[in-house]
């Protein structure tokens, strides 16, 4: 598996916030609107490989990304579930770090499993490339991408 995270090309199609340590890319394959992931720039497979200001600087992005994810594409209980897949037998297709961020809405098509019970795989939702293009966009423009932030 090619590792998209590292090439500059790849991530330049879905990113909408760029920061020292961090960068945060619409996914591909959204399974809720708004279904974001935190990549660090280095590679790094585990977020226990992160170095102190690698870790300062992902709970900086997130403080400002996230309440703006959720604003968006949320719910008004400011609800999103965070996920990682560390490790081969963690259904992870991407070896490089990332960290999803899944809003959540009371009426999503998820809350008939309960709780935790997404598949970060699996969209149930009706979310095609024209929705990743149309979403980039409007986080770049929101963000003022390109253009790194601290
Ligand atoms: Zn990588």
């Amino acid at each position: 598996m090619t590792d998209p995270f590292c090439n500059a090309v790849d991530t330049g199609k879905t990113r909408f916030y760029s920061a020292k340590h961090f960068m945060v890319l619409y996914n591909i394959r959204p399974i809720t609107a708004g279904h974001s992931l935190f990549v660090p720039v280095r590679h790094v497979e585990r977020i226990t490989e992160l170095t102190d200001e690698e870790a300062k600087g992902l709970n900086r992005v997130m403080k400002e990304v996230i309440p703006v994810l959720i604003r968006f594409y949320g719910s008004e209980d400011n609800s999103y579930n965070l996920a990682v897949q560390s490790g081969p037998y963690s259904g992870r297709t991407i070896d490089h770090l990332h960290i999803h961020l899944i809003p959540r809405k009371p009426d999503d098509k998820y809350q008939k499993r309960g709780g935790l019970k997404v598949d970060i795989s699996e969209s149930l939702e009706d979310l095609g490339p024209e929705h990743v293009r149309a979403e980039v966009a409007r986080l770049r423009k929101h963000f003022g991408y390109p253009g790194q932030k601290g």
